[in-house]
């Protein structure tokens, strides 16, 4: 019945995959390397489908509560002088799109787990071996187990993946920037703005909300060669950033001083992953483990959240058959991540690579010609026409009644009241 379900990584995918398995009447068990949930990073978007996503969850009018109210981009010199600023708020649609701190999200996702998913931290998958009936998982620390499928929500460098599918060299795709975020001290912002400066190939920023006392530096440089560094070893990653940055002016030294002090630090390269399929036998990915977009799609979170919820229905809506299951979630799943792959200008707009390009970005934020692309961009895009399959709903009280084994276990958990209605 496939009913045991280890998921690799407790952030967004991992949560939210493990948050509807339960609910569907699996169980999960989460597994996360970190000794905690980690709780970094800055603002992300939960837009389009993710909002119903957050809606069934029962998590969205926590989500607009914590929103980060803010109000919009301001482009400065060295002399902290604004030259150019851009009112995202008059950018934006007016529509139900909430920008969330990562670390909130991941938290609201916690919250709704805990009490019916098993959580595991500080570990790690070591091995995973595949068999006919199972998949037998030896872990770094804890004892070995055995689990009916394991999914990858283990991010961008992905263990699941390179167990299952290969190295990582395989399936990422440079895109030429690196970037980092950590906490800043709030008194270098301004309220309610992101404040950026910028030299050619670099920029580096910090981002006031509205609703919360810390702020966020960012720091974003150019590589057109990939850098060679350990993604697991913080202390280098600063140094690489210390080094990208040392001796620009403005409040780079002040923000490079709160994000080495910082143990929340964050860096990455900012790259895609690309991948022909996201399952191999009993073993899945979800998230940015399978099709990460990288920060500049600002579609990270939406992914994760329509991905993982597509997986643990689509798993549901097949009785535990995962070959159907994997096989309906790529199905599902895969025009919106091409769609949300697919980056446009945002990094060459946020870091030029020279000083005219710097003027030309400046000079365009100035006049409503910004305004106007950003309309025609949003017109322009692809929209989700297809609703959003409902699976508790439909599919899955239909397969309940076929399979009472599973009503049985959603309904201990008092999680199915429609099931329930639906079943006597
Ligand atoms: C600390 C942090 C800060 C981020 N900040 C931003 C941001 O500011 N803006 C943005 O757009 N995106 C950010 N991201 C990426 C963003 O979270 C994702 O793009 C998106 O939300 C999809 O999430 P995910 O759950 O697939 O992957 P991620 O959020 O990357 O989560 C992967 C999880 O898997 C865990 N993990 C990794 N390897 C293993 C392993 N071997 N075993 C067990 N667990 C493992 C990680 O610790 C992490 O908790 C950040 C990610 C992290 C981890």
């Amino acid at each position: 019945m496939n009913e045991r379900i280890l998921i690799s990584g407790a952030s967004i995918a991992g949560q939210t995959l493990a948050y509807w398995l339960a609910r569907h009447g699996f169980r999960p068990t989460l597994v996360e390397r970190a000794p905690r949930l980690r709780e970094g990073g800055n603002g992300v978007d939960v837009r389009g489908h993710a909002i119903d996503v957050a809606e069934r969850m029962g998590i969205m009018p926590q989500i607009r509560a914590m929103a980060a109210d803010v109000q919009g981009m301001s482009f400065v010199n060295a002399a902290n002088r604004s030259v150019a600023r851009i009112d995202a708020q008059a950018m934006q649609s007016g529509g139900a799109d909430v920008e969330i701190m990562r670390g909130d999200l991941v938290a609201l996702l916690y919250e709704a787990t805990k009490d019916d998913v098993e959580y595991v931290f500080g570990d790690s998958i070591r091995t995973l071996e595949q068999s006919g009936d199972g998949v037998a998982v030896s872990f770094e620390h804890g004892p070995a187990r055995r689990f009916d499928l394991v999914i990858g929500a283990d991010g961008m460098h992905s263990t699941v993946r390179r167990l299952a599918f290969g190295p990582e060299s395989r399936f990422i795709q440079h895109k030429g920037h690196y970037f980092a975020f950590s906490n800043a001290d709030s008194a270098l912002g301004e309220n309610r703005w992101v404040t950026m400066y910028n030299v050619p190939g670099k920029m580096a920023g910090i981002y006031r909300s509205g609703n919360h006392a810390q702020a966020k530096a960012y720091f974003i440089f150019r590589r057109s060669e990939p850098l060679t560094y350990d993604h697991r070893d913080v202390e280098q990653h600063k140094r690489l950033v210390s080094e990208a940055f040392a001796g620009e002016s403005w409040r780079v030294r002040e923000l490079l001083a709160g994000a080495l002090a910082d143990p929340d630090f964050y860096f990455d390269a900012l790259s895609q992953v690309r991948m022909p399929s996201w399952s191999s036998g009993r073993v899945a990915l979800v998230g940015d483990a399978a099709y990460c977009a990288s920060p500049a799609s600002g579609a990270g979170a939406e992914l994760a959240l329509v991905g993982a919820y597509r997986l643990a229905g689509e798993l549901a809506a097949a009785s535990g058959d995962h070959q159907v299951a994997f096989r309906r979630y790529e199905d599902g799943h895969r025009e919106l991540v091409d769609q949300k792959q697919k980056i446009g200008p945002n990094v060459r707009l946020m870091v030029p690579k020279t000083r005219t390009g710097r003027w030309v970005r400046d000079t365009m934020a100035r006049l409503p010609l910004m305004r106007a692309m950003a309309t025609v961009e949003r017109i322009m895009a692809p929209k989700n026409t297809a609703p959003l399959p409902d699976y508790n709903r439909d599919q899955v009280a239909d397969h309940l009644i076929r399979e009472p084994q599973l009503a049985t276990a959603g309904r201990a958990r008092g999680l199915f009241p429609h099931c329930d209605r639906a079943a006597s």
